[in-house]
């Protein structure tokens, strides 16, 4: 337990819970009520790691096609450990965050060269994987091998603090600690029979999804642990999670270029490291360039524009920095065979289909698919 017990009344801020006593609940609630999602037809840690994975930053409803389509294409460890680069950026396209499926296809390989193809089955052994942090070796522990051990997410820190009214950041690493150590604790003690901690993790993670909501008035006339909740008792719901503001996005203004010879189009591979490392992107100078400038620029990649038209502006949201992007549809006479390296000339059908360009770069990407026939206007 921690050094400090806060053993109190349910109305006084910062009550420690004893949280054995929501475990037998939230798992009854759970096996009563929980959502049938294509990543709960088995306990297949290979399933539970890549829907966890892509959770992290996508809503359930997206993510259940890119689930199905990436076990289509690598149902197995090896498969993933041996996927050719730019295949496996194209199937984590419309995702985002393309580090993550890097690492783990890091991770597969480790699988494959340390444990011979088979998943590490606890905790201790999963955190040891490239990409792989506490709360998804808590859920893969959990949820696939039944090991008591929490899955400390955005869910499990909303809730608690909720039910304990609790005043701290929950940014803050510390909290993220204790409440995963006071709740392993808990199932360590309980866990047994139908309650178990894989019913507890997802039944915390379904509760998260559709009761206790992050962004409205949570629904608390339903939910299984409204009794044991202070929060609710005082009727301060929404005053929870504390969360301390965090930094505002540096803004980078971007001028994106669709530059076109009939049926290709000019795309180039991004550096290594560093943002959107890796993946293929139309051409994007920094700034919003005016026509004439984004015109020089094409022409400073030795082509020769003869029409150019604006497209609408668009945003893209990173998690520090916010790209603010003007674009522009340049037709030039003829790119020739091939173009200036970096830059490479593809057919526009084979960028659709075998290239992977970035969520950033979707308005204009779409824009693209919508506009396969010349409806140039001149400038
Ligand atoms: S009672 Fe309401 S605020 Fe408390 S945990 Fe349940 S849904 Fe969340």
């Amino acid at each position: 337990m921690s050094g400090i017990t806060r053993k109190c009344e349910m109305k006084t801020e910062g009550c420690e819970m004893d949280l054995t006593r929501i475990i037998e609940p939230l798992c009854s609630w759970y096996d009563r009520s929980k959502r049938d999602l294509p990543w709960r037809k088995d306990q297949d840690p290979y399933h539970v790691w890549v829907s966890e994975i892509m959770l992290q930053q996508t809503r359930v409803e997206a993510v259940k096609s890119f689930y199905r389509r990436f076990l289509q294409e690598l149902p197995t460890v090896e498969d993933l450990a041996c996927c050719e680069e730019d295949r496996l950026m194209k199937l984590w396209e419309g995702l985002g965050y393309y580090s993550r499926v890097r690492n783990m296809q890091t991770a597969a390989r480790q699988i494959m060269e340390e444990y011979g193809g088979n998943f590490p089955d606890t905790r201790e052994k999963l955190l040891k994987l490239k990409g792989i942090g506490a709360y998804t070796a808590g859920a893969v522990a959990s949820i696939a091998f039944n090991e008591p051990v929490a899955a400390v997410d955005g869910n499990v820190l909303r809730v608690i603090t909720r039910l304990e009214k609790d005043p701290r950041d929950i940014m803050k690493q510390s909290v993220r600690t204790e409440f995963d150590r006071r709740i392993t604790e808990a199932l360590e003690k309980t866990c047994g029979g139908s309650v178990t901690s894989s019913s507890f993790n997802q039944g915390m993670m379904d509760l998260g999804a559709g009761v206790c909501l992050p962004n409205a008035a949570p629904l608390c006339g339903k939910c299984p642990l409204a009794s044991f909740c202070s929060a609710h008792e005082a009727g301060v719901e929404m005053d929870y999670p504390k969360k301390k503001a965090a930094k505002p996005r540096r803004i980078e203004g971007r001028t994106v270029l669709l530059i076109r010879d009939g049926d290709r189009i000019l795309i180039r591979k991004r550096g290594k490291k560093g943002l959107l490392a890796g993946l293929w992107e139309f051409p994007n100078p920094e700034g919003h360039l005016e026509p004439e400038a984004a015109l020089s620029f094409a022409s400073g990649l030795g082509l020769e524009p003869v029409h150019i038209r604006a497209l609408a502006p668009a945003k893209h949201v990173f998690s520090h920095i916010e790209w603010h992007m003007t674009g522009y549809e340049i037709r030039v006479a003829s790119l020739g065979e091939e173009a200036e390296p970096p830059y490479v000339l593809i057919d526009e059908e084979q960028v659709r289909r075998e290239y992977a360009i970035p969520t950033a770069f979707s308005a204009y990407y779409n824009w693209l698919a919508d506009h396969r026939q010349n409806t140039e206007q001149d400038v």
